[in-house]
């Protein structure tokens, strides 16, 4: 029987529906909330996630400020700018688009965001306070994936989880909320000998790497939850010669919905439900901002 669909646009328009209305209980009680969203130069990709993200914002009660910055801004420029959104008591959140300019260092620009103003749980404090179990903001895809997976219904305690791809905002973050949960942990990435070997063995199945294709049916055990983070885009060539443009995962889907229990697609997966997250941590950065401690 195909793998049960884990639905991320049902999962995001539930969540969006939640933090509309407390978005709305905040307003009142304490003011706007006010997300800005750096965008440095004006790469299309960066500007169309920016413009998604405004449209959610709005619709959702969140102001929406998008500063643009020349593509040659210099690194300290850029860090001034921070300063200013990180000091200016009507801006609550603040997020970079990416991908930066080659010039700018990503990570210096990331750890420079307040942490309680830090929607998208990217700065070292937050990504830090994770191991302890008290985040102040976490990382929104890592959030999302543990959404789905918790839609999917499979128990995680006492569960094996392999998660497939170790970077510092996803991967490892991912692992750590898998671990809280007391889940058996397996970490694969680069090094890792006999892949298939390892993932075989999941009862969950994460994927965060950006190989299309990577994980095929003979890298699943039969019923497990497959969560692909993987967007990749890729060129499809139909029968008749024609090439169209597609948005595909790390995992071949309709090879692997066979044997999966349940899987999320790509789109409609992990996407939706980490821009959910994004606006589900900006009213949690406002909160926070309230009572902070440090
Ligand atoms: P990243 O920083 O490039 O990290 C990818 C990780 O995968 C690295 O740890 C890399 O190891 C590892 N890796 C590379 N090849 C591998 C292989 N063959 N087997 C196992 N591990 C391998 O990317 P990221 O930011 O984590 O993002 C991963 C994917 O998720 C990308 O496709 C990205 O577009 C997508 N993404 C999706 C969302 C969403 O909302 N759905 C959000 C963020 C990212 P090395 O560094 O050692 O090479």
């Amino acid at each position: 029987m195909p793998a049960t669909i884990v639905d991320g646009n049902a999962a995001a328009a539930d969540i969006r529906n939640e933090v509309s209305a407390q978005i709305a209980r905040f307003t009142i009680e304490h003011g706007p909330i006010r997300l800005c969203a750096v965008l440095v130069g004006n790469d299309p990709a960066a500007r169309l996630y920016a413009d998604s993200q405004r449209h959610r914002c709005l619709q959702a009660g969140v102001q929406h400020q998008l500063v643009e910055l020349p593509p040659d801004i210099s690194e300290a420029a850029l860090l001034a700018e921070i300063d200013r959104l990180n000091h200016d008591p009507e801006v609550t959140g603040v997020m970079i688009q990416l991908p930066l300019p080659p010039h700018v260092d990503e990570a210096v620009v990331q750890y420079r965001i307040d942490p309680y103003k830090d929607v998208e749980g990217v700065n070292p404090a937050n990504i830090g306070m994770l191991f302890y179990g008290v985040p102040i903001i976490a990382p929104c895809t890592a959030l999302a994936a543990n959404e789905l997976i918790r839609r999917s219904g499979i128990e995680v305690r006492g569960a094996h989880a392999v998660v497939v791809g170790q970077s510092r905002i996803v991967g490892r973050p991912i692992a750590m909320f898998l671990t809280m949960q007391m889940a058996t942990v397996t970490a694969c990435h680069i090094a890792t000998r006999d892949l298939a070997a390892h993932t075989r063995t999941a009862d969950i199945l994460v994927v965060a790497v950006g190989k299309p294709g990577l994980i095929g049916a003979g890298h699943v055990k039969p019923g497990a939850v497959v969560i692909d983070v993987g967007i990749n885009r890729v060129t499809v060539r139909s029968p008749d010669g024609a090439e169209t443009r597609r948005t595909v995962g790390d995992v071949d889907f309709d090879a692997v919905r066979e044997v999966a229990g349940a899987i999320t697609p790509v789109p409609g997966g992990v996407g939706p439900v980490t821009v959910a997250m994004l606006l589900r941590n900006t009213v949690e950065a406002a909160r926070k901002q309230l009572h902070r401690r440090v």
